[in-house]
């Protein structure tokens, strides 16, 4: 079957066609500036990248551009839209309701609306590209992978706040974690790569992204992770700030003159490396930058991997014990200077990491030492693949 996985913004859009039985890519595609100006990529599995720069003035026409890219006589990978045997969408917030992958129908829209509030941003976009697609494509059938629902196996005890107790019960105030897809995805290839028992293994994953998120998961199950009610908990991350103290909030709008909202878009947009470095969030430039001698950009790289390395040993206590570490997302993937900084910290738990196998990038490797008393990995994540397998097993394929 081929599975259309789109993955909505608010003024973005990417998508991949994955055939889901030889799970190749058949084409890649990003449309941006949606109802600014529009500007599309598609890339074809063989062939080079398409820039078009029409006007994309809704997600109506960024759904509309993407398939008349599919089946283009001259760069498109599929002869007419009946190809398309199923849609998989990315979906941010699932809340309580969804720990598992769901095939659409309005009242999975009606009851992923009512999450809206946990995910302002991302949820209503989300659902803006569901709905253009099934009005452009009524037959086609839809299933929503939500970012949220491996963490649904958390018990109370991981994902509730110290905090009076209606909070949860009437506005579901909790833990809920994000990149779940990413972090179930990765757990799987670790128990394959590192030969474990799925049902009797415990494996820490390091999603270390622009975004980025530890998760400990155990029999195959996410019992703890480091994002929270919203993407903000944990650790310090691009540009968003991780653990703070609340009473943070409060100080610095009164000495900023600032207001609840205003102090939140600095905590999620201008804090991290970024803001602790005033360099970049991108830990290329960091790393340039510290190797230039700019001591800010060292002490933001150095206070991130402390905080990975931190969760790190808080899910040894978690897992009592564990089997494999596995980093992954950008820096995870490519970033052997951090994963080095990182797996300095883990000497106590009889970590020692082979340097040479560890100038890995971008694809999987074990980059510890054979005598290591906890295997490591890097595992490149792929979400799109995720999502098209979930989307094929829902739909009996
Ligand atoms: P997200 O999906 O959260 O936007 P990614 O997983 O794509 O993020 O990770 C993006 C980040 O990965 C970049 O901001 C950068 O910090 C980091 N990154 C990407 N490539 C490299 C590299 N070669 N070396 C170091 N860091 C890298």
């Amino acid at each position: 079957m081929k599975v259309l996985v789109i993955n909505c913004g608010s003024s973005s859009l990417k998508y991949q066609l994955i055939d889901s039985r030889s799970e190749e890519v058949l084409a890649a595609g990003l449309c941006e500036r949606i109802g600014i100006d529009g500007r599309m990529t598609h890339t074809p599995s063989s062939g080079n990248t398409v820039v078009k720069n029409d006007p994309l003035p809704d997600h109506g026409a960024a759904i509309q551009a993407v398939l008349s890219a599919l089946t283009d006589k001259a760069h498109g990978v599929i002869s007419s839209l009946g190809e398309i045997g199923a849609v998989g969408h990315r979906l941010v917030h699932g809340g309580e309701k969804f720990a598992a992958s769901v095939i659409i129908n309005d009242e999975v829209i009606a009851e992923v609306e009512a999450c809206n509030d946990l995910a302002p941003l991302h949820n209503p976009a989300n659902l803006i590209g569901v709905r253009a697609c099934r009005q452009i494509m009524p037959d086609v059938p839809m299933v929503g992978v939500f970012d949220t629902a491996f963490h649904q196996t958390m018990p109370p005890k991981a994902y509730l706040y110290g905090i009076p107790h209606q909070y949860y019960q009437e506005h579901k105030v909790r833990r809920y974690g994000f990149h779940g897809t990413s972090h179930n995805y990765v757990a799987k290839r670790v128990h394959h790569l590192a030969e474990l028992d799925p049902d009797n293994s415990r494996v820490i994953v390091c999603h270390l992204g622009n975004g980025a998120s530890v998760t400990a998961v155990k029999n195959g199950k996410s019992v703890d992770t480091s994002m929270g009610l919203t993407p903000l908990e944990g650790l310090i991350m691009g540009t968003r700030s991780g653990d703070l103290d609340p009473g943070v909030i409060e100080y610095i709008a009164k000495k900023e003159h600032l207001t609840l909202e205003e102090v939140l878009k600095v905590l999620n947009k201008e804090s991290g490396v970024l803001g602790l470095s005033g360099v970049s969030s991108d830990f290329r430039d960091l790393t340039e930058a510290m190797e230039q001698g700019n001591e800010q950009a060292a002490v933001a790289v150095e206070a991130f991997c402390y905080r990975v390395a931190k969760h790190i040993g808080a899910y040894t206590a978690a897992l009592n014990g564990v089997d494999a570490i596995v980093f992954t997302a950008g820096i995870g993937e490519n970033a052997a200077h951090i994963r080095s900084m990182i797996c300095d910290y883990l000497g106590f738990l009889g970590i020692t990491i082979d340097e040479e196998k560890n100038a890995v990038r971008g694809k999987e490797a074990e980059i510890s030492t054979p005598d290591s008393k906890v295997s490591v990995f890097v595992i490149p994540t792929n979400e799109e693949l995720a999502i098209a397998r979930e989307t094929a097993a829902l739909l009996g394929e």
